[in-house]
Parts: structure tokens; C-alpha cells; sequence
């Protein structure tokens, strides 16, 4: 059975930097994910598209097929009295916090001097080169259920 749209898909992968770093990784079959519902980057899917289970393919995606590029726009430096009194806010800590359209997300401390702390509301991913080595493990027919939720259920997916 081939990759498309409304077909549940069980993958193995290994994700690795352009520095060859491992980010994330699944080797176990227990990562399955539904075509055609963005529940993978786009530079992925696409690339699965049209292959069956037992093919391995190697997948390079630049950022703007990934987790998009750098928004310098989302660092912002903002005064400690800005966090609770009592914590402790180290570098690698997250947050969340309104970003300049109003929207909700999760920012990174990416560093603390003296009384100004900055933090960074882009993923973590952005901006990178994401190198996928990729085993197609099963292909199948996703259910109406999991096709109306636009997620998988069962094994990899969804326990609901
Ligand atoms: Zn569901």
C-alpha cells in the first residue's frame, strides 16, 4: 500500500543536525502518524509520499519546509521582576508568554544578566537543517474516526 492521503503511516527514523547531532529518534514502530493532516513538518510528508512499507529513504529539509527560519523578532530581553519572585530562572527553562501579535507561545531563557533575563519564542528547530533517515515500517488504511480526530489512534498514536 502506498503513501497518501487519509493512510496511517508507522515510521522509524533518525534525526540528525547539520552538525550530524541526533535530535530524535524512533526505532521501535512506535511512531505512526495520519497523510495528509499535517502531523508531520511538510518537508517530510511530502517526501513520503508515493512509498511503501520496507522503503528507506534519506530526507534533507531546509528550514522553511521544517520548523521555519529564525524570527529575530521573537527575542526579547525583559526585566527579571517580569517572573515570579520566588524562581529560580536559569538558561533552558521554558515560559509561556504573549508574542508580539498576541498569540500565545512557549518561550526558551536563553540567557539571565543581572536583572534582565532574554528569552526566545522560536522553536527550537527553527532556523535548522533537519536530516531524516527514514524506514517506512506498515501503511494503512487510517479509520473514519481517526480520519475526522486528524490523528492516529491505537499503537503510536492517540489513547483516547
Ligand atoms: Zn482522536
Amino acid at each position: 500500500m502506498q503513501i497518501e492521503a487519509q493512510k496511517v503511516v508507522t515510521l522509524n527514523y533518525t534525526l540528525t543536525d547539520s552538525s550530524g547531532k541526533v535530535i530524535d529518534q524512533s526505532n521501535d514502530g512506535s511512531f505512526a502518524y495520519l497523510h495528509g493532516a499535517s502531523n508531520i513538518i511538510p518537508g517530510l510528508e511530502n517526501a513520503l509520499a508515493g512509498k511503501t512499507s520496507g522503503d528507506a529513504l534519506n530526507v534533507s529539509v531546509e528550514p522553511a519546509e521544517g520548523y521555519g527560519e529564525r524570527d529575530p523578532a521573537k527575542t526579547q530581553s525583559v526585566p527579571r521582576e517580569m517572573f515570579p519572585e520566588d524562581a529560580e530562572i536559569e538558561v533552558g527553562m521554558q515560559f509561556h508568554a504573549q508574542g508580539p501579535n498576541g498569540e500565545t507561545l512557549v518561550v526558551t531563557v536563553v540567557s539571565v544578566e543581572g536583572e534582565t533575563v532574554t528569552v526566545d519564542g522560536n522553536h527550537p528547530l527553527a532556523g535548522e537543517q533537519l536530516n531524516f533517515a527514514v524506514e517506512v515500517v506498515e501503511v494503512r488504511e487510517a479509520s473514519a474516526e481517526e480520519l475526522d480526530h486528524g490523528h492516529v489512534h491505537g499503537a503510536g498514536g492517540h489513547d483516547h
